[in-house]
């Protein structure tokens, strides 16, 4: 709802400043797609995991190796968590990485971690998906705008409590992962990579919306690990989400891991991203930490 407020005289003046990329894409290192390209070319696939319907399973992959994401059966939409496979403190930063690319990635971005570390925790190699672009409402495939669905939201509007969210999910697999319980580790499970789901935000009131995801059986987003990596991708219970989610109404379908080894010679001469090198003082001096 928008209050209704007479606009001030300059408004037409005051709208009419230009915008400005926040976070120019010319600054940021680009990764050597040639090279990448080169590399995946002699890859060989190593192991694969199944993700049931409405669950989720972890998966770790080393520095230098590459992991798929795979549609096997009917749309699906997947929800992916990343971390540090050493320190859980170092995951997915789902907002710096659309302030730094855009609201949807494809081949070529990068997965980036969190402060104080921001650097690529994965470079997309390959989309299948990447001919999508934008369509007429504005969406595109892959955002990193959404959060995961998760039972605290569904009971704040339903009233209700369901228990196979993507968030309850990725609580469930990492608990078996670490040898916990879902409670004890939900605090890890952070906002995701909308993996094949389609979405935007409307372009009157500006929410965000989701739409029947293209991804067809076949499909596969690809990604090169920059670090040594511990994942979680749920299937979530909104399937292809077309129209529900956060319910067993949807139509469900497994997605599959495959983890591919680099040839050692291949990626001999790639550049690793390091932790930042901010010295952490924040201003305060003889706080540095680095
Ligand atoms: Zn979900």
């Amino acid at each position: 709802m928008t209050l209704r407020l007479t606009p001030p005289a300059d408004a037409a003046a005051r709208r009419s400043a230009k915008p400005v990329v926040v976070y120019p894409v010319g600054a940021l290192p680009k990764p050597d797609i040639t090279a990448l390209e080169a590399i995946r070319q002699k890859m060989v696939k190593q192991n694969e995991v199944i993700v049931p319907p409405r669950d989720a399973r972890t998966f770790r992959v080393k520095r230098g190796q590459f992991f798929r994401i795979v549609c096997v059966e009917g749309a699906q939409v997947g929800d992916l968590n990343l971390w540090n496979s050493h320190d859980l403190m170092e995951r997915f930063f789902s907002g710096k990485t659309r302030a730094l690319h855009a609201t949807h990635v494809s081949t070529g971005d990068r997965l980036w971690s969190t402060l104080p570390y921001l650097r690529s925790m994965a470079t997309i190699s390959h989309d299948t998906l990447g001919w999508y672009g934008w369509d007429e409402d504005g969406a595109g495939v892959h955002d990193v705008i959404g959060t995961r669905c998760d039972p605290y939201t569904n009971r704040l509007l339903s009233g209700s409590d369901y228990d196979r969210c993507c968030h309850s999910n990725l609580a469930r697999a990492l608990a078996t992962e670490l040898g916990s319980t879902p409670g004890a580790v939900e605090h890890h499970v952070h906002d995701v990579l909308n993996v094949f789901m389609c979405t935007g935000f409307t372009k009157g009131s500006h929410q965000y919306f989701m739409k029947a995801s293209p991804v067809r059986a076949g499909d596969f987003i690809e990604f090169f690990a920059e670090i040594d990596l511990l994942g979680a991708l749920s299937a979530c219970p909104g399937g292809d989400c077309s129209a529900t989610h956060s319910s067993d109404a949807a139509a469900c379908h497994p997605l599959k891991i495959e983890i591919f080894e680099s040839n050692p010679g291949s990626i001999a001469h790639w550049s690793w991203p390091s932790a930042s090198a901010y010295h952490r003082s924040h201003g305060t001096p003889g706080e540095e930490t680095r």
